[in-house]
Parts: C-alpha cells; structure tokens; sequence
C-alpha cells in the first residue's frame, strides 16, 4: 500500500516539473505556460506548424483599465503571427512564442495531465491537471478547437468562469472545466464565510 501511495506522490511530482521541448509536441496537445511569476498557467492547444489555440481575454486592456498607460498601438505585432498583445480577441491562433511570452521573457511549456492519480493531482498545483479523461482524438481535438476559432460561440471571456484552461478542457474533453478557477472559487468561498462570521 504504502509503495503504491509513494509511486503516486512520485509521478505527481514528475507531472509539476516536466517541461516540454517545443520540437516534441504534437497535434491536439493540451499545454500551458506560467506566467506572471508562475501565479497563473495560460492554456491552449496545439495546432502543429509551432501554433496555438488559446483563449485570451475578450475585452482590450484599455477597456479593464481605461487610464492603462500602454496603448495597443505601442506594442508592435510578433512578424511570426501578426498576433499583437493588448487587442482583445477571444480565441486566437499565434505562435508558440507568442502563447507563451510572459514580460520578457519565454516561459517553459508543460503538458496538461488528463487521468491524473487522485494522490498526484492532490499534490499538483492547481491548473496543471485533470482527473476528466480525454476521449477525443487528436483531430477531434483540433477541429474544435478551429471551430472555435475567430467566432463568438465560446462567449465572453471571465477570469473565473471561462477561461483559457475551460477553452482548452472543453476542446479535449467536451467539458467546460477550470480546477485552477474551482479552487480560487472554493478558498474565495471559504474566506467570505470566515469574514461574514459573527
Ligand atoms: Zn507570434
């Protein structure tokens, strides 16, 4: 019993530091990337050809912050992709470098885990993992994903309710599913409850 509670722990450890090699990925892939000093993991899939399909936010950065100092038009669009940051356009393709491009600098990529050990995905950071399986091919996959591409169907993005790891979930599996958002909601939920307390 215990060496099978060990192996789990093991191969939840090896699941948070394995990092990917760009050259290795394949069509359909589920990945993501830290950014903003590892607080959140960007999601998308990829698309072969060294692009992705993520979900980014639907609003532009000046309509969330109307007194932001950087405007669209000072940050010039990648040569690779055209793909321009600060525009908001919900689901996008760009390129790997683009999806995974943090202020300044590339951040690793690393595969989600679909079927993950209960013991493994308890241990795992949240947003890195999924204890739903995936039962789509990788060409199923992708042409959910290029469905959803350049139309609204996915609807407005919300940092808590549908976001980048929701798009990429529901593409491999057909369930719109967040554990990164479900654990914020359940400690948000839980800190309300302690402040509310008489
Ligand atoms: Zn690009």
């Amino acid at each position: 019993m215990m060496s099978k509670i060990k192996k789990e722990v093991e191969d939840g450890m090896k699941l948070i530091w394995k990092k990917v090699d760009p050259k290795d990925l394949k069509l359909g892939d589920h990945i993501y990337a830290y950014k903003r000093y590892g607080s959140y993991s960007h999601h998308g899939i990829y698309v072969g050809d060294g692009y992705v399909i993520h979900f980014t936010r639907t609003e532009t950065k000046e309509a969330i912050l109307p007194h932001s100092r950087v405007e669209a038009e000072t940050v010039p669009a990648c040569p690779k992709c055209g793909y321009q940051e600060n525009t908001g356009r919900g689901v996008i393709k760009t390129c790997l470098d683009c999806f995974r491009r943090g202020r300044k600098k590339l951040h690793s990529i690393h595969y989600f885990t679909y079927g993950a050990p209960q013991i493994g995905f308890l241990l795992k950071n949240s947003g890195t993992c999924s204890t739903l399986s995936c039962t789509r091919s990788p060409e199923q996959v992708v042409e959910v994903a290029n469905e959803l591409l350049g139309s609204n169907e996915f609807g407005k993005y919300d940092l808590t309710g549908n976001n980048c790891e929701h798009f990429a979930t529901y593409c491999q599996t057909g369930v719109c599913a967040s554990v990164q958002t479900a654990l914020y909601d359940t400690c948000l939920k839980k800190y309300r409850e302690l402040k509310n307390r008489p």
